[in-house]
C-alpha cells in the first residue's frame, strides 16, 4: 500500500473555497495497472480556470479515490516516477519518468494508480531535473508550435509578443534566438524591477523589450520602423497572451499578410479587430490551443518534448523562474491551497510548482 494525498475539488469555484487535501491509500498494482510517485507538478494559469469551471476541458469527478462524494484532482501537467507495476504493463519499468500525453490527469497528488496508455515515457532523463521535465509539455511546446505553424519565418524575420515574461513568452524568446528570428517583447510596465526584467529577457535572447505603455503611445510604429531597417525587415508574426487594446497596437506594426496568434487572455479583455488591418493589410487572426494540437499530433508532441529536453540538457534552453512549494507527508492543506490561489495575481517572481 502507498499512502497518497491529492489536492482535490468536489465542485467548481475559487481554489481557496473548493480545494481540499484528500488522503487515500493505493493498493499494489496488478495486471495492466501501475503506481506513479509524482516528482514535480506546476500550477499553470489554465489549472485555475479549470477549477473555476470556466475552462473548456473539464476534469473527471470520481469516487475512485475512496471519497463519499465525487472529487476531481487539480493540475494538468507534471512528471512522475513509476514505482510499481502489474505484470501486464509492457512499455514501462520501475524508475521510468513519465509525463501525461493529454491534460485532465490531475497531477497535484503525491501518487496515482493508472494504466500506461495516457503516459509518455521520457527516454533520456540524464542531466535533467524534475522541474525541467515537469514543465516541458505545455509552455515550451506552445511557443514552439506558434513559431512554426502559422507563418514561415526565416532568419532575420521579426515577431512581436506580449506577456513576454510568461513561461510561454520566455520559451518563444529562446527558441527564436536559436533559430535566428528576432523578437519584440512587450511586458507590463512595473514601478519596480523593470530594469532587472529587461536584463533578464535580454539574457534569454530578446532583441527588443518594450512596455505595454510604449506600445500604445503614438510613435511606436516609427520606432519599429527604425529597428526593422526602415520597415524592410518584416514583422510576420504576433503572439498574444494578454488581449485588450494592446493587441490592436501590436497588430498595427505587423507587415502585410502577417498572423496574430492568440493563445491566452490574461487581461480578460476581448480582442477587437480594426477592419482596415483585415481589408488592406490582410492580417490573419488565429488561435492556438496546445491541448487540441497534442490530441491531434501525438507523435509530433513527443518530438517537440524531446527537442526541448535536448536543448535543456545542452544548456541552450533555460527554465522559467519558479517558486517551488515543497509537498511532503507533513505539508498542510493551507500551504498548497494558498500557492494555487496566488497564481492569477500579476507581477509574480516565479511560477508555482509542487515539488515532492
Ligand atoms: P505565467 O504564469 O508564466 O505568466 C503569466 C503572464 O501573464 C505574465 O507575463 C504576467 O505578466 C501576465 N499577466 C498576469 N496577469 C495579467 C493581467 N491582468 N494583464 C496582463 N498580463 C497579465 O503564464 P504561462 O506562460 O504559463 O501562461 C500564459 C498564458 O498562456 C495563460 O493565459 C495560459 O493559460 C496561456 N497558455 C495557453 C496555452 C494554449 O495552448 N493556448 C498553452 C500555455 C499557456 P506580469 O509579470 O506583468 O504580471
Amino acid at each position: 500500500y502507498e499512502q497518497a494525498k491529492a489536492l482535490t475539488f468536489p465542485d467548481y469555484g475559487e481554489p481557496k473555497d473548493v480545494l481540499r487535501l484528500h488522503s487515500h491509500s493505493i493498493s499494489t498494482p496488478h495486471s495492466n495497472l501501475l503506481t506513479l510517485k509524482f516528482l514535480a507538478s506546476p500550477i499553470n494559469p489554465a489549472d485555475i480556470n479549470q477549477i473555476q469551471g470556466v475552462y473548456p476541458s473539464k476534469p473527471t469527478f470520481t469516487t475512485t479515490l475512496g471519497s463519499a462524494e465525487p472529487l476531481a484532482v487539480g493540475g494538468n501537467e507534471g512528471v512522475a516516477e513509476v514505482i510499481a507495476l502489474g505484470s501486464g504493463v509492457k512499455g514501462l519499468k520501475k524508475g521510468d519518468w513519465v509525463i501525461q500525453r493529454a491534460p485532465g490527469f490531475g497531477t497535484w497528488r503525491t501518487h496515482a494508480q493508472t494504466t500506461e496508455d495516457g503516459l509518455l515515457r521520457i527516454e533520456n532523463t540524464e542531466g535533467l531535473t524534475p522541474v525541467q521535465v515537469g514543465t516541458v509539455s505545455v509552455n515550451p511546446c506552445t511557443a514552439y508550435r506558434m513559431l512554426v505553424d502559422f507563418v514561415k519565418l526565416k532568419p532575420g524575420d521579426w515577431f512581436i509578443q506580449n506577456g513576454a515574461n510568461s513561461g510561454v513568452g520566455r520559451a518563444a524568446i529562446q527558441l527564436a534566438k536559436l533559430w535566428g528570428y528576432k523578437s519584440i517583447n512587450v511586458v507590463r510596465k512595473r514601478e519596480e524591477g523593470m530594469d532587472a526584467l529587461r536584463t533578464d529577457l535580454e539574457g534569454l535572447g530578446a532583441d527588443v523589450v518594450v512596455t505595454d505603455e510604449e506600445v500604445m503611445e503614438r510613435g511606436f510604429g516609427e520606432k519599429i520602423k527604425e529597428i526593422t531597417n526602415g520597415g524592410r525587415d518584416e514583422v510576420k508574426l504576433g503572439l498574444n497572451c494578454v488581449g485588450g487594446k494592446l493587441v490592436n497596437a501590436m497588430a498595427k506594426v505587423l507587415s502585410p499578410h502577417a498572423h496574430m496568434v492568440t493563445y491566452g487572455a490574461m487581461s480578460k479583455q476581448p480582442v477587437t479587430l480594426p477592419t482596415p488591418l483585415l481589408i488592406f493589410k490582410n492580417i490573419s487572426f488565429d488561435g492556438f490551443w496546445v491541448s487540441k494540437w497534442s490530441d491531434r499530433n501525438p507523435e509530433e508532441k513527443k518530438r517537440c518534448v524531446d527537442k526541448i529536453l535536448n536543448l535543456t540538457r545542452e544548456g541552450k534552453f533555460k527554465d522559467t523562474p519558479m517558486a517551488p512549494i515543497h509537498w511532503d507527508a507533513t505539508t498542510k492543506q493551507d500551504e498548497l491551497v494558498n500557492a494555487v490561489q496566488g497564481t492569477l495575481e500579476g507581477y509574480r517572481s516565479g511560477k508555482g510548482i509542487f515539488v515532492f
